[in-house]
């Protein structure tokens, strides 16, 4: 008997595809299932779009310094990104959730104060869920349903050559952010006297603590008449995403570190602390931005978009996957978002 691949071997990715590998779809409304942002069915003419997201305590938030209200939206937040990265609109959520006996009622009052400012923000409809009880913490299980259309539906693998590759916002400053808190957990924690020090940085602890699915991209697609060919939201760090649409769209890619839209406090914060601001964005993560990829007859419609910035090409599979520096070289791109499994 030949011996299985740990699942250290095998990576996140690696190990959903051996879990899922051999999957077979017996339903006729199931149209897609495992290796999008959310799978889809088909009721009637009605898309419809199903996506779950895990959070765990120790693993995905620090209770020291992540406020019970806003876990409880960015829980939410996460999972309608996934609905948005598929131009789709999100619709209801259910929640399932595990605490230890450390929590009181005050806390998950808290917990569901965040939960339910996110609902009304997106106008989703909380419509159940389940409760359990855990050794070790809290996890948190969010599935978030949405409609898509037939026609402007955007999956990972519709990229073609000589497309625009475009993300929304600027990237880096959630994982700024983190690296803030982190810091500033040691600090407290070696001198307890300290008060942390966040000044001119809320910008970087909002972008961790409180992402925001990006719906209003969603909209402004729609209002532009631009349908993206691909699409994926940046959960991992730029790098990893554009290796996610290029490997399933089987293309390449170049893109370039100028062209990065980057906030100038999370580039003051990284070199204040030895990071490469590039470096942030390509391999940080929990951004929650759009990347995706328009025809370039789409460009002149989104050219003077203030939240959408174009930050390189689609080329040949051949081509490869690449960072074209400030300094003119090509760097290859590499996966190193944050591997959970790690
Ligand atoms: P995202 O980062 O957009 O949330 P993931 O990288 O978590 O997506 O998941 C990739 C794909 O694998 C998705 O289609 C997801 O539904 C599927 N998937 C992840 N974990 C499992 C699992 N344990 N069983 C079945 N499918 C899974
Ligand atoms: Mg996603």
């Amino acid at each position: 008997m030949t011996e299985k691949p740990s699942i250290r071997e095998l990576g996140e990715f690696g190990l959903i595809r051996h879990l899922t590998g051999d999957l077979k779809m017996v339903q006729p409304e199931t149209r897609l299932g495992v290796g999008d942002d959310a799978a889809v069915c088909e009721y009637g003419n009605s898309k419809v779009l199903i996506t779950t997201d895990l959070l765990t305590e120790g693993v995905h938030f620090d209770l020291i310094y992540t406020p019970l209200k806003h876990l409880g939206y960015k829980a939410v937040a996460v999972n309608l990104s996934d609905i948005c990265a598929m131009n789709g609109t999100p619709k209801q959520i259910t929640i399932a959730i595990a605490i230890s006996a450390k929590f009181t009622t005050e806390m998950m009052d808290e917990l569901y104060a965040g939960i339910k400012l996110a609902c009304e923000k997106y106008q989703v409809d909380l419509i159940g869920g389940d409760t359990s009880s855990s050794m070790t913490g809290m996890t948190l299980a969010v599935t978030a349903i949405g409609t898509a259309q037939e026609d402007t539906i955007t999956y990972r693998n519709g990229a073609l050559e000589n497309d625009i590759i475009c993300v929304s916002g600027d990237l880096g400053a959630a994982y700024m952010g983190l690296l803030l808190l982190e810091r500033e957990k040691r600090v407290l924690r070696d001198n307890q006297i300290t008060q942390p020090d966040f000044e001119g940085n809320e910008y970087l602890l909002e972008r961790f603590l409180k992402p925001e699915p990006r719906k209003d991209i969603v909209d402004i697609l729609k209002e532009k008449n631009v349908i993206p060919t691909s699409m994926i939201d940046i959960s991992d760090g730029l790098s990893s995403e554009i290796l996610h649409l290029c490997q399933q769209s089987n293309k390449g890619a170049k893109i370039y570190e100028e062209k990065i839209p980057i906030d100038l406090v999370t580039q003051q914060l990284a070199e204040k602390m030895n990071i490469i601001p590039t470096t942030a964005a390509l391999n940080g993560g929990e951004d929650y931005e759009l990347l995706f990829t328009i025809r370039p007859s789409d460009y002149e419609k989104i050219k003077g978009e203030s939240k959408i910035t174009a930050i390189g090409h689609i080329t040949p599979a051949s081509a490869g996957c690449y960072l074209i520096t400030t300094g003119d070289s090509a760097i290859e791109l590499k996966a190193q978002g944050w591997n959970p499994l790690a």
